[in-house]
């Protein structure tokens, strides 16, 4: 059940419960943390078993977006919504322009963007009613799908752990990557390393996404999804599932990098530890996998394809400097990663004291959407 209490302890600032029966909108918004600017985070759509399941991932995909975009330097605060229905059944443009308006009423305190199950042509409903969104088709005059740039954002990331391990951000030129989920992301990164002469083995559960990968890389090598841990890589990319780094694979792995996409993939925080024990360098996973966030918040000031890659680029100092703070403080790369985005909205949070004279309109700092290096 959803309680202050619980509110109270993850942080939430507001949690947003929408109804509209006649077209059987049943959706959830929560707004984490506005210290840094306007909440941003997709709408998921999925057939939820409870009503305390839609809330319980809710609120938690949303802590995660606040701890996202302040890493990555961007001026936005954390949100998320889900819609709990079935996405072969339920949707129709009636229940997207219906939630547009619900989310046009939040006055910009939300705003929302494709994640799991929602199309670009349901969020172009969406903007039917509202302008408090993103992902927008090109056409429109949107940045369209973020796959590419979240792919280049794992590959910075990628080029930052190898100057760690092996002097040079040229160093993948020879080495092992192991894609895991070569879908949306997984495809786009296996290019970015196909191109500077990493040599690729993959896998995957999809015939088509592996029939995909095949025709695009002859020379990549395919390994079955039960083998693929124990497989020789020097770089493990997790781009399918969370969780993949727990007590059962830990032992498995021979690399000397995990680096991938895939939200959450250490299945608890002490995995992080033993990686570092086990001298694997882990990277960030919620700073790497920040490229396609970083994308659309460039909607904003007009998207274009170069101002969005070189926001993109940051990810690689970034990620060198949350790999010296672990090292500094002697603690895990998870650790460094959260420590670094607390600091940041501590400090965002003691410098909105400051009274702004009657008629400024900078409620927030991050009320101008921009980018900050760290
Ligand atoms: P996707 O659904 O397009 O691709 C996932 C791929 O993983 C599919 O090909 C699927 O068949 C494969 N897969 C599923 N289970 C598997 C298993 N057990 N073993 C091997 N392969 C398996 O998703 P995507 O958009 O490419 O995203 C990949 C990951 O990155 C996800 O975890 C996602 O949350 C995360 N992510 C994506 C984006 C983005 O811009 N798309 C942004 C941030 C994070």
């Amino acid at each position: 059940m959803l309680t202050f209490e619980k509110l109270y302890s993850m942080g939430h600032e507001e949690v947003i419960f929408i109804s509209e029966p006649s077209c059987n909108l049943k959706a959830i918004v929560a707004i984490h943390d506005t210290t840094l600017g306007p909440a941003l985070g997709g709408t998921r759509m999925w057939p939820y078993a409870s009503e305390a399941d839609a809330v319980e991932d809710v609120l938690r995909l949303s802590r995660g977006m606040t701890y996202k975009a302040a890493v990555s330097g961007l001026n936005l605060g954390g949100g998320k919504a889900v819609i709990i229905g079935d996405p072969k059944k339920d949707k129709s443009e009636a229940l997207f322009r219906a939630y547009g308006r619900y989310i046009e009423s939040l006055n910009g305190r939300y705003i929302t963007a494709e994640d799991v199950n929602i199309s670009v042509q349901d969020i172009d409903n969406v903007y039917t009613e509202t302008n408090y969104v993103c992902g927008i088709a090109k056409a429109s005059g949107g940045s369209g799908n973020p796959a590419p740039y979240t792919a280049l954002g794992v590959f910075r990331g990628m080029e930052a752990s190898a100057t760690k391990v092996w002097g040079s951000r040229d160093s993948i030129k020879g080495k092992v990557v192991g894609i895991q989920g070569v879908g949306s992301v997984g495809i786009e990164l296996a290019k970015l390393v196909d191109e500077v002469g990493g040599k690729l083995i993959f896998t995957d559960i999809s015939d088509d996404n592996i029939a995909r990968m095949k025709e695009k890389f002859p020379h990549a090598e395919y390994i079955a999804p039960e083998s693929f841990y124990t497989a020789n890589m020097d770089i493990y990319a997790p781009c399918a599932l969370g969780a993949t780094i727990n007590d059962e694979t830990i032992n498995q792995l021979k690399c000397k990098i995990v680096n991938g996409a895939a939200n959450n993939q250490l299945k608890e925080d002490r995995h992080g530890q033993e990686l570092k024990d086990r001298g694997i360098l882990y990277s960030p996973d919620y700073l790497i996998n920040a490229g396609g966030l970083m994308n659309v918040s460039i909607e904003f000031e007009g998207w274009n394809d170069y101002k969005s890659r070189r926001m993109i680029d940051t990810i690689y100092d970034t990620t060198l400097r949350i790999f010296a703070m672990s090292d500094e403080r002697n603690i895990p790369v998870n650790k460094a990663t959260d420590r670094l985005a607390e600091e940041r909205l501590e400090s965002m949070k003691k410098i909105q004291t400051t009274y702004l004279g009657r008629g400024s309109d900078h409620r927030f700092p991050g009320s101008k959407v921009r980018h900050n290096k760290l």
